[in-house]
């Protein structure tokens, strides 16, 4: 009588549809393929009316969103190391001019530093 009974797969909530009787529920849940919150499919969460297709679109329509973010981030870091090259390459040009302008007073400066001479 009991065994007639009809009960959802309990792995339900992760989108299994079998309802079945008490009898072929423990055969089914032990090999059951919603037995995981994950799709084997798709790689999404698992849910009662999860949809690969429909996960995937959103997962791509955020990783295309992301991706524009990161483009913007890249250029802008792009420009801000142009800048500083920019930057650097003017400081060591004001470097050379006062190292050859002040040659007699820089090799001494030189020579503590460096331990060379
Ligand atoms: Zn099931
Ligand atoms: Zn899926």
């Amino acid at each position: 009588m009991l065994g007639k009974l009809k009960i959802r797969c309990i792995y339900n909530e992760n989108g299994c549809k079998e309802i079945l009787t008490l009898d072929n529920l423990e055969y089914h849940q032990k090999s059951c393929r919603f037995d995981k919150p994950i799709c084997d499919q798709c790689f999404g969460l698992r849910s009662v009316d999860h949809n690969c297709v429909k996960y995937l679109l959103e997962s791509q329509q955020k990783l295309i969103e992301s991706n524009k973010e990161l483009q913007k981030e890249l250029n802008s870091t792009k420009d801000r190391i142009s800048s500083l090259e920019k930057e650097i390459e003017s400081y060591l040009q004001t470097i050379q001019e006062l190292t050859i302008a002040n040659e007699d007073k820089v090799e001494p400066i030189l020579r503590t530093f460096f331990h060379t001479f």
